[in-house]
């Protein structure tokens, strides 16, 4: 096979303890999967099941980077995430079995241009340029659940320059891992190489240029980025 110009460069992440990288497939993400957060959105997470939108596998961020600041907005919010990263596909995948479709886990942060977003909502347009623009998905190293496990109650927070933004628990988490994967895979085929971004706790918040970013997730990891 021949190509009219160089075929892209996959995006991979790094995998804890070993040489070979995670290829990126697709990006999935979850809205509104914490009450807290879903209420400092003003929606009411009893009211609304959570829902899922996309970014383009190229948003990825290696974790160290420097972000630029996108363009289009004057309020770019950090939301921190626990990302699944998916090792066997399937549709309609059982709950209970869910977690064996499992490769790993990793601390990720889900870029948001707020003010798009929220004219968005307002219109009933979508979201793609909202949540899915250039350099919108960090990720940190994926620990693969072959020697790390999954993880159960651990705490998820993120700060911005040393100071603490974002708290939360994974214990709260409105959709669990399997019960998300069980339901997106109902809506589209799952496939070895999709990432999960699985929703963020309250407190999300806007950065600035030169801002320093440092999210972890207890027995997870870390992701850190600058903006610049
Ligand atoms: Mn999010």
């Amino acid at each position: 096979m021949t190509y009219v110009f160089p075929i892209w460069q996959q995006p991979a992440v790094p995998v804890a303890g070993a040489e070979a990288r995670f290829p990126v497939r697709r990006i999935f993400c979850v809205g509104r999967n914490y009450a807290a957060h879903a209420r400092e959105m003003g929606s009411d997470p009893d009211r609304e099941p959570p829902f899922f939108f996309t970014k383009p596998a190229d948003t990825i961020v290696a974790d160290g980077s420097a972000v630029p600041y996108p363009p289009a907005t004057s309020n770019f919010h950090h939301e921190i995430e626990l990302v699944v990263a998916i090792g066997r596909g399937g549709a309609n995948i059982d709950a209970g079995s869910a977690l064996d479709h499992v490769f790993g886990y990793a601390a990720g942060i889900d870029l948001t241009r707020r003010d798009l977003q929220n004219a968005a909502k307002a219109v009933g347009q979508p979201w793609d340029m909202s949540k899915g623009f250039d350099h919108s998905a960090p990720i940190g190293t994926i620990k693969p659940v072959a020697s790390f496990g999954h993880p159960g109650r651990a705490g998820i927070r993120l700060s911005v320059n040393g100071v603490e933004r974002q708290k939360g628990n994974l214990a709260d988490l409105i959709w669990s891992v399997p019960e998300t994967i069980a339901t997106l895979s109902q809506l589209v085929t799952l496939a070895a190489g999709d990432l999960i971004y699985t929703g963020t706790p309250e407190g999300v918040g806007p950065l600035t240029r030169g801002d320093r970013v440092t999210g972890e997730i207890e027995g997870v990891g870390t992701v850190a980025i600058s903006i610049v």
